[in-house]
């Protein structure tokens, strides 16, 4: 390896001083492989008209004039750690100069932030800039980009000791991009990790690099909808996983999902829409698969709320191309559209009170036809279909069976009901088709990549139970964010014997104690309401939590508010959550003879996607085995949390401008509070406020030994090249940087001013730290003894 690692280094030209955490992590922590440097030909750092490379000379210049806020060359910092001081105020000015010269990338130490254009960015992403990323020695000399990310991860799968996985985590708000970043990853993996070789498997499959990317607008067609803040916001989350092989060439996927929204088949809220697929259903079925649709050009149907907004996610072609590519025949693409028909049509069912009060409701007259549709698109009974959606069946005992009318509410549940586990089925049908399509054998594939899209910190002025596990989510992300880059560089300091003022971050545990904890938190509190099975009390269940978790600082109550609630303080900022309906969601009761009526249907999609489910009820009194919302949330985060932990992470935060969408503006206002809520001015003082360059003994011999005496280096380095001896590791390390630092008359106490840390260089126990500015001198020396 260390031979290896030095003709790695003499390939290379120099080190970027714009970017020492990356380059310190990307040449001489990880000792990466050296694929790209025997490519780089054609791409060389030292071609200098490349548009994405910027020189040495300018970022130098960038670091001198960073040191006082100059609102004119403010978008010339390419990394936040240079704004200097580094205050929210100074990131914010750095962030709107560059957006506003387009400039949409910037480094934050070890963070990357996009910011989004809100318009095509002609070239950005373009083939050509993908390769100069892919084969540039030094791609982190390039201008921030997302590609400098895919890149860095891509090259640290193989890691110096042993191969790692790797984890890019996007986040943001709705709206900020994170959907857009990722399939911007995702395509530059399809295309610099293509296996060439890889055969058209069969007629009708494509490639998998090209049925890794039609995954895409299968799961946005049936998983992303319209909103407020989005127009195609994700309605779920995503953890894909691009398995790649020993040549790290990309030969299969898998795909996790989270809390798919299911609510939304049923309910939209105003001005929003329903999932993307019946748009497209509506707008591109041919007028055969609308007769067999029974959906006519002007059908209104109340499920279909806003459907004169015309968008281009409303693409049905690109939809079935892409179902088609991954293997889903014609006749099962007909099963899964008949199937969400019929949901189109029982959502114009509707009930109008019975005469008598014993009796069920009665059908609304102009719903008679829209039963009957449904019945027949699901292929099931219309009588049971009626029967099941306003009669409850209550069982005594083992055989005896009792049949109650339900109100008018309890008939919309249970339509809502129907439609929505259906549409969640049918999902995750979906899910697990990708799967295996795009899934290689375990032996073909030994590393994966995985990008993490999930939904952004919520907070509206209702919120509930999607809020509280969305939220949820992005504080266990938050404190794995935290655990891995300012706890592990806090902790190397430590362990080289460095003093370090630790700087202070926000630990979220207690606020995930207040959540998730044992034994008694909100989640522990919301499953025993479950299992005890009884009629939910929100005012009750209030004074539970008060009762049992007002000792959590995270936790408080609004005096005023009229409504039963309680605030949770999110590393983020303070969410109130309404109790009312909390217990409903978590339980998320499915009637069984719905879906016993399921079971008993002849379409041979919904018998198997119903075949095996379990519709044990929860017996009337006494403990249920329901498997709470909440808990299967849970389940899922912490196995993803499992995967995350064994790879190594690379954040990208996605900043939304403004909240209309609008191209090109940028609202400090916005900004400031999405840059708040991911923390970033932390992140950046951690990494500021350190060495930015990080060197072991041996890799900084390797390349600064010249400098003094070579005889010296080689000796310090064992026969094999891999064990070095440490007790002549450190005096030659010594020797050098005397060497370098009188030659220049320099005492090392008194780093330059573009500096941010007390000294410019420091030998740790294993490791060599370094500023920017000291890099340039061993660099220069470097240069000139060659
Ligand atoms: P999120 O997934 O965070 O909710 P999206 O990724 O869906 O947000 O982005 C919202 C919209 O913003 C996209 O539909 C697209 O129009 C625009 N957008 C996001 N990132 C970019 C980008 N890098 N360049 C151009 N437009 C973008
Ligand atoms: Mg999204």
């Amino acid at each position: 390896m260390a031979n290896v690692k030095k003709k790695l280094w003499e390939n290379n030209g120099t080190i970027s001083a714009t970017d020492g955490i990356r380059a310190s992590s990307l040449n001489f922590e990880k000792g990466q492989r050296t694929r790209h440097q025997q490519k780089g030909n054609g791409f060389g750092s030292k071609t200098k008209t490349e548009p994405h490379r910027q020189s040495l000379n300018d970022s130098l210049e960038g670091d001198v004039r960073a040191f006082l806020i100059d609102e004119e060359t403010l978008h010339t910092y390419d990394d936040l750690t240079k704004v200097n001081p580094v205050t929210p105020t100074t990131v914010l000015k750095c962030l709107q100069a560059r957006y506003r010269v387009k400039v949409f990338y910037t480094h934050a130490g070890c963070t990357l932030v996009a910011l989004n254009p809100f318009q095509p960015i002609p070239h950005l992403y373009s083939l050509d800039v993908m390769k100069e990323y892919h084969f540039a020695p030094q791609p982190q000399e390039f201008k921030p980009h997302i590609f400098i990310v895919a890149e860095e991860a891509y090259r640290n799968v193989q890691g110096q000791v042993e191969p790692t996985d790797q984890s890019l985590v996007v986040s943001g708000e709705s709206g900020a991009g994170k959907t857009w970043t990722s399939r911007c990853l995702m395509k530059y993996y399809a295309t610099v990790a293509a296996s060439s070789s890889s055969p058209k498997c069969q007629d009708t499959i494509e490639r998998i690099e090209k049925r890794v990317l039609d995954s895409n607008p299968i799961m946005e067609a049936f998983g992303n909808a319209c909103t407020l803040r989005n127009n195609n916001s994700s309605r779920f989350g995503k953890y894909i996983q691009l398995q790649l092989n020993r040549s790290q060439l990309l030969v299969g996927a898998s795909v996790q999902t989270y809390l798919l929204e299911k609510t939304r088949v049923a309910c939209q809220a105003a001005n929003e829409r329903n999932f993307h697929i019946f748009y497209q259903m509506m707008k591109g079925a041919t007028e055969e698969q609308r007769q067999e649709w029974r959906m006519p050009r002007d059908q209104l149907f109340a499920w279909l709320p806003n459907a004169d907004k015309s968008l281009e996610e409303d693409c049905f072609k690109e939809t079935t191309d892409a179902m088609k590519n991954l293997g889903i025949t014609k006749e099962k693409q007909g099963q899964i559209f008949q199937v969400l028909a019929g949901l189109l049509h029982l959502g114009n069912v509707s009930f109008c009170p019975p005469t008598d009060e014993s009796q069920p409701c009665n059908l609304e007259e102009q719903s008679k036809d829209f039963l009957q549709c449904t019945a027949d698109l699901l292929q099931i009974s219309e009588e049971q279909l009626l029967a099941c959606l306003r009669l409850r069946t209550l069982r005594a005992g083992k055989q005896s069976v009792l049949l109650k009318p339900c109100s008018m509410a309890e008939c919309s549940m249970r339509r809502d009901c129907l439609a929505k586990v259906i549409y969640a089925q049918v999902f995750d049908w979906l899910v697990t088709f990708i799967n295996r399509s795009i899934c290689a054998d375990k032996s073909s594939w030994c590393n994966f990549i995985g990008i993490l899209d999930v939904y952004g910190f919520e907070c509206f002025t209702l919120n509930n139970l999607e809020q509280l596990c969305i939220n949820y989510a992005n504080e266990k992300l938050q404190q794995h964010f935290v655990a891995h880059y300012l706890k592990a560089q806090q902790e190397e300091y430590v362990s080289e014997g460095l003093k370090w003022s630790f700087i202070k971050y926000q630990d979220n545990q207690s606020c995930l104690d207040l959540i998730e904890g044992n034994p008694t938190s909100v989640f522990s509190l919301l499953n025993e309401e479950c299992r005890l099975n009884r009629a939910s009390d929100a005012r009750q269940f209030r004074t539970r939590l008060e009762k049992e978790l007002s000792n959590n600082a995270c936790m408080s109550w609004d005096k005023f508010s009229k409504q039963p609630h309680f605030t949770v303080s999110h590393y983020a900022g303070r969410v109130s959550y309404q109790i009312e309906g909390m217990m409903e969601k978590n339980k998320d009761p499915v009637p069984p003879e719905l879906i016993h009526m399921l079971q008993a249907s002849h379409d041979p999609l919904l018998q198997g996607l119903f075949a095996g489910q379990n519709t044990e009820e929860s017996s009337g009194r006494g403990h249920s085995k329901v498997v709470t919302v909440v808990s299967k949330f849970k389940n899922s985060l912490d196995s993803l949390m499992k995967i995350l932990h064994s790879t190594t992470p690379h954040y990208t935060r996605c900043i939304k401008p403004n909240p209309e969408c609008r191209p090109l503006t940028f609202k400090k206002e916005e900004v400031i509070v999405q840059l708040e809520a991911c923390g970033i001015v932390e992140t950046i003082n951690i990494s500021a406020a350190g060495f930015p360059i990080r060197i072991p003994y041996l890799s900084f011999l390797q390349r600064y030994g010249m400098i003094t005496n070579s005889r010296i280096c080689k000796q310090s380095i064992n026969e094999n090249g891999l064990e070095p001896d440490k007790n002549i590791l450190g005096p030659a390390v010594a020797d050098v940087l005397d060497v370098v630092l009188r030659s220049h008359s320099l005492d090392p106490s008194k780093p330059s001013e573009t500096d941010s840390c007390s000294s410019l260089v420091h030998c740790g126990k294993t490791k060599v730290f370094l500023t920017h500015s000291m890099l340039e001198l061993l660099e220069g020396c470097r240069d000139r003894v060659r």
